[in-house]
């Protein structure tokens, strides 16, 4: 009966366009970081479609909003989908919204067709993926899988001096549900790829089996603010000096080990950043990514034993703070052949991928049997106000999840403890 249920390529594709205008940027993007006026104007955007979709729609602690389409049995487990609204300073229109706007789609085509599912489905916005405006990132799904406390969020202090609490508080998103109460019969992000391969490789579907690690190192190096004119050159303790050979030699450890391996310092800061003053300190972050777990911790070891060589020969003094440790995440091999299965029924070409992103879909894994579903993006351009993706590519990867969902929610299996 449901085998010939579609998505709406028009539909879907106006809703990313309508979401797109809220906090929109003049090359294209947009601009909501968590929990800001722009993001909150998204997400009231996206609760007014759900309800006009028939979903009942809840918050909970941490803001993290479930548009529910209800089911045949109310106490089953729901079959989940979603992502984020939320986005980078320079953001584009598809990162993450395309996940959420692709679940509502999936609900009004089943709508449109009159079904009714065995379990609910859920379509789920998570709080702060990106961590723009406040720490951590992926803060609603790490609170939903366990990872990262309720009250250290609400506490956490965003750019503009507000705690998260309050945030929540005057954006109407404070919910009552603790977060993780709610049972999933699984999870499943739809997400443009944000790299190339797909496009490079004529597919339309990625078929994602895993997620790369990644581990964030906050690396603070200290030496000695002195003067420019009448410090000698053997004399200096430069910690922005010593920062930057890090940073030379942590690119070569990575680009030494494997195609795998990724290594990022997008951010640094100096004191006292001033032209005449040799900088006595200097705070990078380094970004550091691969999907087996062993090798990460290797290139970790042989990047800490760089540092510190560096930091003795010149010296000054290191300080390493790890703030995120996230180890690769395979994802549920059952629900991957669901995917599958979803795709040769769509007749889509495809590839297994893995993700070299995190996403909210790494935390959900660890609570639900958890997939994700990959379409092409121009140019693989994604946190970037030139972010595309063609109507045709997004629809198919709705549709792919719209049959996935579907096979999950129809099935009449026993509710997972
Ligand atoms: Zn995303």
């Amino acid at each position: 009966m449901s085998t010939d249920i579609r998505v709406n390529e028009a539909r879907l594709w106006q809703s990313l366009m309508d979401m797109g205008a809220v906090g929109a940027l003049p090359h294209g993007g947009c601009c909501r970081a968590a929990l800001s006026r722009e993001d909150k104007a998204g997400r009231d955007l996206f609760v007014r479609w759900c309800r006009e979709a028939g979903c009942e729609v809840t918050f909970d602690q941490v803001g993290n909003i479930f548009a529910r389409r209800v089911g045949r049995h109310p106490g089953r487990p729901s079959v989940a989908t979603g992502s984020h609204l939320d986005t980078q300073p320079h953001g584009g229109k598809f990162d993450g919204i395309y996940g959420v706007l692709a679940g509502l789609e999936v609900v009004r085509a089943l709508n449109d067709a009159a079904v009714t599912t065995e379990a609910p489905i859920d379509v789920i916005v998570w709080t702060n993926e990106e961590g723009v405006r406040f720490s951590p990132p992926l803060a609603g799904s790490s609170a939903f899988a366990g990872v990262a406390e309720v009250g250290k969020i609400h506490d956490s202090v965003t750019l503009d001096g507000t705690t998260v609490r309050q945030d929540l508080e005057s954006t109407g998103y404070l919910g009552t549900e603790r977060p993780g109460d709610r049972r999933l019969d699984c999870f499943v992000e739809a997400h443009i790829e944000q790299g190339p391969i797909l496009e490079s490789e004529g597919k339309t579907i990625g078929v994602v089996t895993r997620i790369q690690g990644i581990r964030w190192l906050k690396v603070g190096v200290t030496g000695m603010d002195s003067h420019a004119g009448t410090t000698p050159m053997n004399r200096r303790r430069d910690a922005l000096l010593g920062a930057s050979e890090m940073i030379v030699a942590l690119n070569r450890i990575a680009r030494d080990q494997d195609e795998w391996a990724r290594l990022t310092v997008g951010r640094i800061e100096v004191e006292p950043n001033s032209g005449a003053t040799i900088p006595g300190k200097g705070v990078f972050n380094c970004d550091l990514r691969h999907p087996e777990a062993a090798t990460l911790d290797a290139l970790d070891t042989r990047m800490r034993a760089a540092m510190h060589a560096i930091a003795a020969k010149s010296s000054l003094e290191l300080d390493i703070e790890m703030l995120i440790d996230k180890p690769p995440v395979p994802f549920s091999g059952d629900l991957i052949d669901t995917v599958r299965a979803a795709v040769r029924h769509c007749g889509y070409a495809s590839m297994d991928m893995l993700s070299g992103a995190g996403h909210d879909a790494m935390n959900v894994a660890r609570v639900a049997p958890t997939a994700m579903i990959f379409v092409p993006c121009k140019d693989g351009l994604s946190h970037n106000e030139a972010e595309s993706a063609t109507p045709a590519d997004l629809a198919a990867g709705a549709h792919v999840l719209l049959h996935t969902l579907l096979a999950r929610a129809t099935a009449r299996r026993v509710a997972r403890p």
